[in-house]
C-alpha cells in the first residue's frame, strides 16, 4: 500500500502491519516519550496493548480508563498510523465542541504529541453546523434596530471574496464561532446557522464558511475531530445526501474514536431530532400554491395549512412550563392527536400529487426535489408524533416562535444497522462506561453486540493529591451556600472552577457575587465563546471559573485549577427527556436520577487533579434531607474519605 512510507515505521512487505504498529507503539511509550520529558505510566502502556486488540480485529472496544491515563496520547498514536495505512482518515468524535478545542487547542494534546515524536499531523475540525456563521441571519440582523455593535462588527470584517463577485478568487474558510470570542451565546444565536436555515436553496451557500469548512475537512489525511452529534448527523444523512447527489457530511473513515463515549446514546438521539416550526411548512405550501398548480391541488393545500394552523394553535394551548428547563412539557391529547393525523394524511396527499406535477412540468424540477425532501420530513415527523411511544417530543420558544421538537427514544437498531455493523475499528473513551463492573448496559443502549472491554485505574494518588469537604445545608438555605461559596473562592485566592447543575443557579450566583470586590477575575460559561473563556482561565493563575456544561473534558492543569466547587448534585432536570426516561422504569429514582447524577458527580470531581504536581480541594454540598442511600453511594463514589461539616 502506497502510504505505508509516510507511517512513522517501516513496514515490509512481508510484515504484519499490526506487529509492526505495536513494535512501534512500544518504542514510543517505552523509550520516545520519556526521552522527550513525559513519565512513564504502566496504566497508559496496559491501554495501548488493550486497544491494539482492537484494530486488529477491527472490532469495537469500550476503554474505561481513570483520569490521568494519557488515553488520548494512546487512540491518538493508532488512529493515525491507521489512517495513513488505510489511505482513510480517522474520525474523532467529541462530545461536544468545547472538547473539540481542548484536543486541538495550542499546546493541547495533538500539538504535544506532535512536538514529542517530531511528526506533522494533518488534523482538521469538523464542527456542528450551528458553530458556523449564516450569512443570511446576518444580513436580517444588520436591518434590525437592537443589533450589537459587535454584531455589526462580524459584517465589517467578513472576508472580502464574501461580497466581491469577482473572478480569480480563492476561498478560505471562515465562520466558525471561536473567531468571534468577544460574542455573547445570545448575540451568536441571533446570526449563526439553525435547524430552520435551508441551505439547500441558498443563494450564498458557495461563499459561505460552512460550505468552504466543510471542503477544507474533506481532504484531511490523518485525522478529522468533530462532535458526536455532528457525526451521528453524517450518518443518518448519508443516504438522504447521497440520493440528492450532494457528498455527505464526513468522508468514509478508517476508523473512528468516541471520545467520553458514554455520551454517545444522547448525541445519537439529538442529532435525530426533528424540529418543526409553523413557518417551515407555510414556506413550501405557500410556494407550491403560486406554482401554478391546478385547482383541486390548490384546495388541498389551503385546507392542509389550515389544519397546520390549528395543530399549531393546539400545541401551544397544551404546553406547560418546565422550571429549570427550556422544554416545555407537551400534554398530548385527543384533539392533537387526530390534528396530527388529518395533517399527515394531507401531507401524504400532497406528495402523490407532486409526482402528477413532475410530470405536467409545472414546477421547477429541482425546487420540486428541495419541497418534496421537507414534505417527507413533516411526514416523519408526524409519524413519530402519532406513535407517541417510540418519541420524546417537547415544545421550545425562540422569540415567542413555537417549535415543536420530537426525539426518538430507542437509537440502538439504528445505530447497530449503520455503525457498529461494520468491520471497523472503534474505540469508546472514557473514565465512565461501566455500571457494577459490566459494559452490558452501554452496549445494549447502542446496540453493539459484539465488543471487547478493559478497565484500568487513574495513576494518580489522591490521598495525597486531593482534599474533600462535603457541607451539610438546608435544601433552602441558597444565600448560605452562595457565601460559603465566596468565601471558599477568596480564600483560595481564586484559581477555582465552581460547577453548577442549571443556568439558574448560575445566575442566582452572579447576581450575589457581583456585589463582591473580589481580587481576581471571574468568569462566567456564556459571557463570550467557551474556549476564550477556558484559556483565560487557564492564562491567569488566579482567575475562577462558573460553568453549567463543564462537567466533562475540561483539563487543566497546574496552578489555575487548585478548587472545585460543586454547588449542587448534578441531578437529571425535570424535563420531558428525563420525565420519558423514567417513565420506562419501574424505580426512576434508582435507575434513572441516582446513575445519572453519580456518574456525573465523577466526571465533576475528575476535572481538579490533572498530573501527578496537582494538588487541590473539592467542595461539595449536600442537603440534610438527602436520601439516606444516596448519600451513602456519594461517599462511596468519592476518590478519598471526606471531611464534613454542618
Ligand atoms: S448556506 Fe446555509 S448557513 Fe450558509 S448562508 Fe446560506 S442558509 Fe446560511
Amino acid at each position: 500500500m502506497s502510504t505505508t512510507s509516510k507511517l512513522p515505521f517501516e513496514v515490509g512487505k512481508q510484515d504484519s502491519f499490526i506487529d509492526k504498529l505495536g513494535e512501534w507503539i512500544g518504542d514510543v511509550f517505552y523509550d520516545l516519550l520519556p526521552d522527550a520529558g513525559y513519565e512513564l505510566r504502566d496504566e497508559q502502556i496496559f491501554m495501548a496493548y488493550q486497544v491494539e486488540r482492537a484494530f486488529k480485529e477491527k472490532k469495537v472496544i469500550f476503554a474505561e480508563a481513570g483520569v490521568g491515563t494519557g488515553k488520548t496520547f494512546v487512540y491518538l498514536l493508532y488512529c493515525l498510523c491507521y489512517a495513513r495505512y488505510t489511505g482513510k482518515p480517522a474520525i474523532i468524535a467529541c462530545a461536544d465542541e468545547s472538547l473539540i478545542e481542548q484536543l486541538v487547542k495550542k499546546n493541547g494534546d495533538i500539538e504535544k504529541l506532535s512536538n514529542a515524536l517530531n511528526l506533522a499531523i494533518d488534523v482538521r475540525l469538523a464542527k456542528s453546523t450551528t458553530n458556523y456563521l449564516c450569512l443570511k441571519k446576518l444580513d436580517i440582523q444588520r436591518t434590525e434596530d437592537e443589533t450589537s455593535d459587535q454584531v455589526l462588527a462580524v459584517y465589517d470584517n467578513l472576508p472580502s471574496f464574501v461580497n466581491d463577485y469577482g473572478t480569480l478568487q480563492t476561498f478560505t474558510p471562515y465562520g466558525d464561532r471561536t473567531e468571534y470570542k468577544e460574542l455573547t451565546d445570545e448575540e451568536w444565536d441571533t446570526i449563526s446557522y439553525d435547524y430552520f436555515q435551508d441551505c439547500s436553496t441558498c443563494d450564498q451557500r458557495h461563499r459561505c464558511g460552512q460550505t468552504l469548512s466543510r471542503e477544507h475537512y474533506r481532504k484531511a489525511t490523518d485525522l478529522i475531530v468533530c462532535s458526536q452529534e455532528f457525526y451521528m448527523e453524517h450518518i443518518w444523512t448519508v443516504d438522504s445526501r447521497k440520493r440528492e447527489g450532494q457528498l455527505p457530511l464526513l468522508p468514509n473513515p478508517s476508523c473512528v474514536v468516541f471520545d467520553e463515549g458514554h455520551l454517545l446514546e444522547f448525541a445519537s438521539q439529538k442529532s435525530l431530532t426533528y424540529r418543526l416550526q409553523q413557518e417551515t411548512l407555510n414556506t413550501f405550501l405557500s410556494f407550491l400554491m403560486q406554482s401554478g398548480t391546478r385547482e383541486s391541488f390548490q384546495e388541498l393545500l389551503e385546507d392542509t395549512l389550515e389544519t397546520y394552523d390549528q395543530f399549531f394553535y393546539e400545541l401551544d394551548n397544551n404546553s406547560v412550563e418546565v422550571e429549570g428547563s427550556k422544554r416545555y412539557q407537551l400534554n398530548m391529547n385527543n384533539q392533537l392527536l387526530s390534528l396530527a393525523k388529518r395533517l399527515k394524511a394531507q401531507i401524504s396527499k400532497i406528495g402523490d400529487e407532486l409526482v402528477f406535477e413532475s410530470e405536467m412540468y409545472t414546477i421547477d424540477e429541482y425546487q420540486l426535489n428541495i419541497v418534496d425532501e421537507h414534505l417527507d420530513d413533516v411526514e416523519r415527523c408526524l409519524n413519530l408524533f402519532i406513535n407517541e411511544s417510540s418519541a420524546i417530543q417537547w415544545i421550545e420558544y425562540n422569540k415567542n416562535e413555537l417549535t415543536l421538537v420530537i426525539m426518538p427514544k430507542a437509537v440502538n437498531e439504528l445505530l447497530q444497522e449503520k455503525v457498529f455493523k461494520q468491520k471497523m475499528p472503534i474505540l469508546f473513551s472514557s473514565a465512565t462506561l461501566s455500571q457494577n463492573s459490566s459494559f452490558e448496559y452501554i452496549a445494549n443502549s447502542l446496540g453493539i453486540k459484539d465488543f471487547l472491554s478493559f478497565s484500568v485505574n487513574s495513576p494518580f494518588d489522591y490521598e495525597e493529591q486531593m482534599k474533600i469537604e462535603i457541607n451539610r445545608i438546608d435544601q433552602n438555605e441558597t444565600d448560605q451556600k452562595n457565601r460559603i461559596i465566596i468565601e471558599a473562592l477568596k480564600n483560595n485566592n481564586g484559581s477555582s472552577l465552581v460547577l453548577f447543575n442549571s443556568s439558574k443557579e448560575m445566575k442566582q450566583f452572579k447576581s450575589l457575587i457581583e456585589q463582591e470586590n473580589l481580587q481576581f477575575p471571574l468568569y462566567f460559561e456564556g459571557e463570550e465563546e467557551i474556549s476564550s473563556i477556558v484559556q483565560k482561565f487557564q492564562e491567569n493563575q488566579t482567575a475562577s471559573l462558573c460553568a453549567v456544561h463543564l462537567w466533562e473534558g475540561l483539563d487543566i492543569q497546574g496552578e489555575s485549577l487548585s478548587q472545585v466547587i460543586i454547588h449542587s448534585l448534578p441531578f437529571p432536570p425535570n424535563d420531558p427527556v428525563f420525565q420519558s426516561k423514567r417513565q420506562n422504569t419501574a424505580n426512576p429514582y434508582t435507575e434513572i436520577d441516582e446513575p445519572y447524577m453519580l456518574l456525573r458527580l465523577r466526571q465533576g470531581i475528575g476535572r481538579l487533579i490533572r498530573s501527578h504536581e496537582d494538588r487541590g480541594k473539592i467542595i461539595l454540598f449536600l442537603e440534610n434531607d438527602l436520601q439516606k442511600e444516596t448519600y451513602d453511594k456519594v461517599l462511596k463514589s468519592l476518590p478519598i474519605e471526606p471531611t464534613i461539616k454542618s
